[in-house]
């Protein structure tokens, strides 16, 4: 601790000895140093990303600030090669970082959850962790063996230099720097067998990289660049033939018109802006005059992220005003359900000054939001009828949430949301929307029928749907636990209700013919009362079925809740014992039901053991654990006499 405060004083000397990275940090700098990553060009795009960032947060500080005297040209990025020494700089005019800012920034990894997501996907090395994050400053490491920044943070007198040839360390020393801002030092690696770096070192290619991946970014990208083919000659001559050009256009994306652009410069600026480590599936490009102008770019993604359905994920739209970006991620921008969309809006009507807690009264904020959510449905709808494949990704990645949106706050938001759902059924076993399930509709069909189950195949084999099969009708199966409680909110379609394959009334004549089984219940009255008594209060009722055909036994429900519904809920933290009302069938055409009656009159004990028996299988057949294991297993060798 002395020894570091001493050498604290002796200024441009070393203030700090080497300093080790986080161990996260290390592991992601090795694998940019052994990197075989085949687009090792992008970290160009993440240093100047870095640089316009810095830079926004200095131009927006000094808009908002009188006191703060500027000038818009002071504003850039200027790059310069010298080739000789293979040395490549990214210097930028933004806010600049402290002492303490290069040592958290740039000594730990931010985005602490990559790694993370990398090691429980088992990604191949290298490739998928930077394609997929894009990990910003460290893929200088990728090109580079030896890294300095040299910065000076706004407001402060001291410039610091921080230097690092690799895992092993990184040093922080005082150093001269007269501007406030940063200044980013590669040490080209040498050329390889399998790897061209010099291209790095090359104006033109450089030039090419910058307009590829950079192009949109609002402060000018300034280079040299030799003007005359000059093959010969000496340096001086060599650099009198260099010009100073801008190598971007500058004009933000989003204020382009939208026929000059490609699929591919959304593309870009999708991951330039790190809005997602996957390639879009869709984009909107919207311009709105009237009332409020503004400008927005949607992005649907592909992929959701890997904290998406996680309380870490924040929405938001990034939202500029004029140009300079005034809130990263501005979440009343998007509402819930829509919460996977990346992108931005920019208006000339909001004040540079708002602050969040405005934003949230803000009612031009509410009337671009309401748009914007019109937008999303339209662009997905657009997607459903015209790309089903596509829309299909799509769903499979954030199709939840938009079940989610239905069920949430009782279903304010349904009608937005409805016709956009997809549930898989019993025709193909594939997603279908509801207006399609619709369609297809048998004439007599009153309901539209769904059954629950952890998954296709063991919903296909449930029992209770035996008989709706046979008649031809579709079942939709739903295998998510939220789309039961999203179909209870809905409860129907089209003025179709909803029903499950186990409630009470199935809507069907020759199954629910209520005088027979009537006429069954009162024939039978002391068999079905005393297997209710035998098994107390484990049942709501015991009664004879008309569903079921080759099975002896199932579960029906008569309230609210369903067994699945039950199950669900008894995970939940807190969970409040909610019970669904289980009514036990019995097919009366099954033997199992004779050898219930001729128990019921010689053998009392078999009676009871039979009752047991079926209600522990109608228990295995949901899914449902059985209540005494042992008993179960002792019943089955009973049977064995
Ligand atoms: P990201 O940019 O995705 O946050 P980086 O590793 O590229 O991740 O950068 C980490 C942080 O370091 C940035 O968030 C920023 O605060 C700071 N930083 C990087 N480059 C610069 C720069 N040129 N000027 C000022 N700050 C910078």
């Amino acid at each position: 601790m002395i020894v570091k405060k001493i050498i604290n004083y002796t200024k441009g000397e070393i203030i700090l000895a080497k300093k080790q990275f986080k161990s996260e940090s290390k592991r992601l700098l090795d694998l940019m140093i052994h990197s075989i990553y085949t687009h090792k060009e992008i970290f160009i795009r993440e240093l100047i990303s870095n640089g316009s960032d810095a830079m926004d947060k200095m131009y927006y500080k000094a808009l908002t600030n009188d006191k703060i005297a500027f000038n818009k040209e002071d504003f850039k990025i200027k790059i310069t090669i010298n080739q000789e020494e293979r040395i490549l700089k990214i210097r930028d005019t933004g806010i600049g970082m402290t002492k303490e800012e290069l040592d958290k920034n740039l000594g730990t990894i931010a985005k602490s959850g990559s790694l993370n997501f990398k090691e429980e996907n088992k990604a191949e090395e290298g490739y998928d962790i930077i394609g997929q994050f894009g990990v910003g400053f460290y893929s200088s490491f990728m090109v580079a063996d030896e890294v300095t920044v040299i910065s000076k943070a706004y407001g402060s007198e001291e410039a610091y230099c921080w230097n690092s040839k690799g895992t092993d360390g990184y040093s922080l020393n005082t150093c001269e720097k007269e501007d406030v801002g940063t200044e980013i030092i590669l040490k080209i690696k040498e050329n390889t067998d399998d790897e061209n770096y010099d291209t790095y070192l090359n104006p033109y290619n450089l030039k090419s990289l910058i307009k590829k991946y950079s192009d949109f970014i609002r402060y000018p990208i300034i280079m040299d660049i030799p003007v005359s083919n000059l093959k010969e000659g000496t340096k001086d001559e060599y650099e009198e033939s260099m010009e100073e050009q801008t190598i971007n256009s500058m004009v933000p994306i989003w204020r382009k018109n939208k026929n000059e652009l490609k699929d591919e410069d959304y593309d870009n600026f999708y991951s330039e802006k790190h809005y997602g480590f996957d390639k879009p599936i869709k984009h909107a490009h919207i311009s709105v005059e009237g009332a409020i102008r503004y400008n927005a770019i949607l992005f649907i993604p592909e992929k959701a992220p890997y904290d998406y359905y996680t309380k870490d994920y924040e929405k938001g739209l990034e939202l500029y005003s004029n140009g300079v970006l005034i809130m990263h991620r501005a979440p009343e921008l998007l509402p819930d359900h829509f919460s996977f969309v990346k992108g931005l809006v920019d208006s000339e009507d909001l004040s540079l000054n708002i602050s969040r807690e405005m934003l949230q009264h803000d009612r031009q904020l509410k009337l671009i939001s309401k748009n914007i959510e019109k937008q999303i449905k339209k662009e997905l709808l657009n997607l459903l009828k015209n790309d089903r494949e596509t829309y299909v990704k799509f769903y499979e990645s954030f199709g939840r949430q938009l079940k989610y949106g239905v069920y949430a706050d009782y279903g304010v938001n349904k009608e937005i949301l409805t016709d956009l759902l997809l549930f898989y059924s019993s025709k193909e076993k594939k997603l279908v929307s509801l207006d399609e399930y619709q369609e297809r509709m048998l004439p007599e069909q009153q309901y539209i029928y769904y059954a629950t189950g952890e998954s296709l195949d063991k919903i296909e084999r449930l029992p209770q749907t035996e008989q709706l099969l046979d008649k031809g009708y579709e079942i939709l199966y739903l295998i998510d636990d939220i789309d039961e409680f999203a179909l209870k909110i809905l409860s129907n379609y089209k003025e179709k209700e909803f029903r499950s394959v186990s409630s009470k009334d199935l809507g069907i004549e020759d199954l629910d013919k209520k005088e027979e089984l009537e006429e069954e219940i009162k024939k039978n009255k002391d068999l079905f009362a005393k297997m209710k008594t035998i098994l107390a209060d484990k049942v709501f009722d015991v009664r004879p079925s008309k569903r079921l055909k080759k099975h002896p036994v199932c579960f029906a429900s008569d309230g609210d809740i369903s067994i699945e519904m039950e199950k669900i809920l008894s995970q939940m933290p807190n969970s409040q014992e909610v019970k669904a009302d289980k009514v036990l069938e019995v097919n009366i055409d099954h033997r199992v039901f004779k050898a219930l009656e001729s128990a019921l009159k010689n053998n009392e004990e078999d009676f009871a053991l039979y009752t047991k028996l079926l209600y522990d299988q109608a228990r295995l057949i949901e899914g449902l654990s059985i209540d005494d294991p042992v008993e179960f297993a002792d019943n089955i060798w009973k049977l064995m006499k």
